[in-house]
């Protein structure tokens, strides 16, 4: 018997970057949800840095303009080489960012900083019901397979143990400044709490019943090895320090971020940071092992080879020791630092978790998942774009809206995506700890046949330089699905957008030729038809939980087959067995599970607000009509013409039906009419929604679905 239970609908175990952003979905979709972590601070400086594209694009789909508004701004890669008389020199300069790829560019913060910004939004969102629960430590976890295909059950229960202060408290070594070697109960959780037994009067333990659990709950994740996942990969030998300082130096590019190969001392990678202070990551020629782990040669050589088979002793690794195999790599120039903020080493390890959940009840996500070296600023995106994929589908399933399918797509989406990643950091991360041949360019491309031992420093800038799309996250294509409709007819081969020559197969109808389906709805410019305000596309479509059909009206204008599709498309909203009708409860706004917008491209002034059916104008439950439903394709008066119906591949004589999930990714692309969505679209939501027409809504349990009593404008595009 345990002194407390309770029961929830997602129970998040883990409050790093990945749970957070699963926490936020539950707070935007009104889901009873609990976030715990073992922890009792969350952190303060240190760990992840870099934010890539796709991960501003989603965060600014929250709302949260912190990260982007306050972090430093990457603009250009420089690369240094070894100049081959002992020196270094500057063989590139690149941008940053793959240009126009996203309105954001690559940029980083510290990773405290952004878990704060997601735990504002959670608390303002879920009106104070979810917050992180610290000191919270599961200590065994079981589903009850019985109850697995009941919607309504609670068939996965998890023992917590509330902890002290003083256990919860995250352990360092050093002391005077903050580090990343050693953390508390790194997945040790039995060696302290399996004999316990819970009393009915201990009240430090809880017995928690959950619809679903998700396990966020980092690399060494207790989750996963208590679903008995092993994680499948290797370990490189190489040893890594990084440190957060502020440099003192006459290497003329501390500003940008830099890839040093030095001749024989190793690599370093630079990162300009926030408030004048700058990130190295720099190999560790040489490591401090553990004498324990050591054969009796190793133990009585002096020198400490980076290769020696023992475990890194990391309580031996300080700031200076770090600092001092900087320098080696910078020489000629000379590197001093104030101010650390931060320090840790690393071994590079490259896993990926064959499976991500259990009976589609229990589910792991981020670092649980996949783990690979931090420098190509993925890993902390990684997790929290799991779980913004697996988060709207946990709420849509928990709210009743659709079927638990869905929930399968997650691994199927997630895990490919993770493969690649692997893929992609393997070549990177051995070509920048690999030795270069010391040659200037024109010789170096030869450099891999000059010794086993070196590598070529073209190859190193050009497999740099093609990651640069995979790294920003905005070209990952989810495989077709019960969310993907991709028919054969729209197979098309393109040049691979990760640069090189080779095919692959995109599904891109020639109806929207620049919306490849099962990629995400890149944004455009456009004039709210209303106000004649410009906005983003993607600022129309927030991530609160609902589909879009975004209906590419053309230049309807004096065009009466476009003019009548309008009018029947309207008629078809209208009716009873309205797609929008079937997957809306009684009594919610209409727009509340699948939004329509509208963009036409016919001039803005010379059409009237009121010509608009009102099915595109809606009125709320108190009768008030939606001005921010319809937009132009059109010039603004103050930031030029978004050009969207070209940016997209549209013609504006045929128009196009785009359907966008919650995330953001396109999930068909359909001729306008409709008969459209009469057929193939109603057909798409039929195979996971849910009918809920007869199903009262409930406005004050989902206030974010159904009853938000405020209008709600979108923000401006400045
Ligand atoms: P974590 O951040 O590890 O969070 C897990 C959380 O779960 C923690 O709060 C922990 O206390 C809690 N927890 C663990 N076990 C339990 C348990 N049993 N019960 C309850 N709670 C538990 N990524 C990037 O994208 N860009 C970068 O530039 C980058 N640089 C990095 C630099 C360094 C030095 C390091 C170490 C990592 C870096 N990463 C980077 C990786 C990034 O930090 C991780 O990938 C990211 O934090 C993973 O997020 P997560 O939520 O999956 O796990």
């Amino acid at each position: 018997m345990v002194a407390q239970e309770s029961n929830v609908d997602v129970l998040i175990i883990g409050a790093g970057p990945a749970g957070l952003m699963t926490a936020n979905w539950m707070a935007r979709a009104g889901i009873n949800a609990r976030i715990i972590d073992k922890r009792s601070s969350k952190i303060f400086a240190g760990q992840a840095d870099g934010l890539e594209c796709r991960t501003l694009e989603v965060f600014r789909s929250f709302g949260i303009d912190g990260p982007w508004n306050s972090s430093n701004h990457m603009q250009e890669v420089c690369f240094w080489e070894p100049d081959g008389k002992g020196g270094l020199y500057r063989s590139a300069r690149i941008p940053d960012t793959v240009k126009g790829i996203s309105r954001f560019q690559q940029c980083v913060i510290h990773q405290g900083r952004i878990e704060s910004w997601f735990i504002e939004s959670i608390e303002k969102t879920s009106r104070g019901k979810i917050t992180v629960e610290r000191g919270m430590l599961p200590v065994s976890i079981e589903i009850d397979e019985s109850k697995i295909s009941e919607a309504s059950a609670y068939p996965v229960s998890v023992l917590i143990k509330k902890l002290d202060e003083d256990t919860a408290l995250p352990d360092q070594y050093g002391g005077k400044v903050a580090n990343g070697l050693f953390r508390a109960f790194e997945g040790d959780q039995e060696k302290y709490y399996s004999s316990v037994e819970p009393t009915e009067t201990d009240s430090s333990f809880e017995l928690v019943h959950a619809k679903y659990v998700v396990g966020c709950d980092g690399a060494h994740s207790w989750v996963r090895k208590q679903l008995g996942i092993e994680m499948e990969g290797e370990s490189t030998d190489y040893v890594w320090g990084v440190l957060d300082a502020v440099p003192l130096t006459d290497f003329p590019d501390i500003r940008h971020r830099c890839a040093i190969h030095s001749a024989d001392s190793g690599s370093i990678m630079v990162i300009p940071r926030e408030h004048g202070v700058v990130r190295f990551y720099i190999q560790l020629q040489e490591t401090p092992r553990d004498p324990e782990t050591q054969t009796e040669s190793e133990k009585s050589s002096s020198s400490a080879s980076a290769k020696s088979s023992g475990r890194v002793d990391r309580s031996r690794i300080t700031p200076e020791f770090i600092l001092a195999a900087a320098q080696k790599i910078f020489y000629p120039y000379k590197i001093d630092i104030r101010d650390v903020r931060w320090y840790t080493a690393y071994q590079i390890g490259q896993r990926v978790s064959p499976t991500w959940h259990k009976q589609l009840r229990v589910f792991i996500a981020g670092d649980a998942c996949h783990t690979h070296s931090p420098k190509a600023g993925q890993g902390m995106n990684t997790s929290m774009m799991d779980t913004f994929n697996l988060g709207w589908k946990l709420a849509h399933v928990c709210n009743g809206l659709a079927r638990s399918d869905i929930l399968e797509t997650y691994e199927d989406e997630r895990k490919k995506n993770a493969y690649d990643l692997i893929n992609f950091d393997y070549k990177l991360s051995r070509l920048f700890s690999g030795k270069p041949a010391v040659l200037k360019d024109s010789e170096s491309e030869q450099a891999s046949s000059v010794g086993s031992a070196r590598i070529s420093l073209q190859e190193f800038r050009r497999v740099f330089e093609m990651g640069k799309a995979f790294a920003s996250g905005c070209i990952i294509d989810y495989p077709s699905s019960l969310l993907e409709y991709k028919p054969k007819e729209i197979a098309t081969e393109v040049v691979d957008p990760e640069g090189g020559t080779a095919l692959v197969t995109k599904y891109i109808s020639p109806i929207a030729t620049n919306v490849p389906v099962g990629m995400r709805f890149d944004t455009a410019q456009v004039v709210s038809q209303s106000e004649a305000n410009p906005h983003f596309l993607s600022d129309l479509m927030p991530s609160d939980g609902r589909w879009r059909i975004v209906y590419f009206a053309g230049d309807f204008k004096d065009n009466m087959a476009l003019t009548d599709t309008m009018t029947d498309i309207a008629a078809y909203l209208d009716s009873k067995d309205s797609l929008i009708k079937r997957f809306t409860p009684q009594g919610a706004k209409s727009d509340s599970v699948i939004e329509i917008i509208l963009i036409h491209a016919s001039p803005r002034t010379a059409v009237e607000w009121t010509e608009f059916p009102q099915a595109f104008r809606p009125k709320d439950n108190y009768g008030r009509e939606d001005f921010w439903k319809i937009y132009v394709d059109d010039e603004s008066h103050h930031n030029g013409h978004g050009h969207a119906y070209k940016k997209y591949g549209i013609d504006p004589k045929k128009g196009a039906l785009i359907v966008v999930r919650p995330d953001g990714y396109v999930s068909a692309v359909l001729p306008i009419g409709a008969d459209s969505l009469a057929g193939p679209v109603a057909e798409f939501f039929n195979k996971f929604m849910i009918d809920v027409s007869t199903r009262k809504a409930d406005p004050f349990e989902r206030w974010d679905l159904y009853g938000s009593d405020e209008v709600v404008q979108p923000v401006l595009a400045l």
